[in-house]
């Protein structure tokens, strides 16, 4: 499968804002963008470019495809779902993104960024309802467990995300039981619960023409 191979914190800084990829370090002053918060390149100091609607929305759709560390055609497959279901489309969006398993163990706090969730995952130290998945892009929903297996307790990377999580904080739509490894979804988040800046309007615009 492609896969984005360039320095991580130049996404960063080529959208202005933090994406968090590279997980503890992000939270550190070694965080490019804390150093360099301007865009990459010899004018990316100088050149402060003006985006046309379509420049607009376009920065948006690879700021939202980049902090979920996505390819353009896994959103545009998530965007088709979202614009079939009822409700708001963008907020549909969102939420399917959201219910992505990386996602989940990135913000239940059993690992640091959604590049290393996917890393875990894939090498399957992870249960849901008591069967083993390691599919990424597995789709949860409000009520499902997910548990580290017993004998992956021990794993440097796990318990260095369960001891940082406390700095970002575990969403209150989520649950984490860190003494038995394990944590649960309360219910799906809304829009409000979502505090990124994402404009995912623009995204639909952009994917609707
Ligand atoms: Fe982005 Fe993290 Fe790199 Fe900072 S350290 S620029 S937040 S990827």
């Amino acid at each position: 499968m492609a896969r984005y191979i360039d320095s991580s914190c130049r996404l960063c800084r080529r959208e202005g804002l933090k994406l968090f990829i590279k997980g503890d370090r992000c939270y550190s002053e070694k965080c490019a963008f804390e150093r360099r918060g301007y865009a990459p390149g010899d004018h990316g100091q100088s050149h402060k470019k003006q985006h046309s609607d379509y420049g607009v929305q376009l920065r948006e759709k690879q700021k939202l495809k980049r902090m979920y560390g996505l390819l353009e055609k896994q959103l545009r497959g998530y965007f088709e779902k979202a614009d079939q279901r009822k409700g708001i489309t963008g907020t549909n969006l969102l939420v399917f993104l959201e219910r992505r398993l990386d996602n989940m163990i990135f913000r239940m706090g059993f690992a640091n960024s959604r590049v290393e969730a996917r890393q875990l995952i894939t090498h399957n130290h992870f249960l849901i309802n008591g069967k083993p998945v390691n599919i990424p892009s597995y789709l949860l929903k409000a009520g499902d467990e997910i548990c580290v297996k017993e004998g992956s307790r021990k794993i440097t990377r796990i318990l260095g995300a369960m001891e940082t999580v406390a700095r970002r904080g575990v969403p209150h739509w989520l649950e984490l039981d860190k003494e038995n490894f394990k944590a649960s979804i309360k219910m799906l988040p809304v829009r409000e619960d979502l505090t990124m800046p994402v404009q995912e309007q623009l995204i639909v615009e952009l994917f609707s023409k």
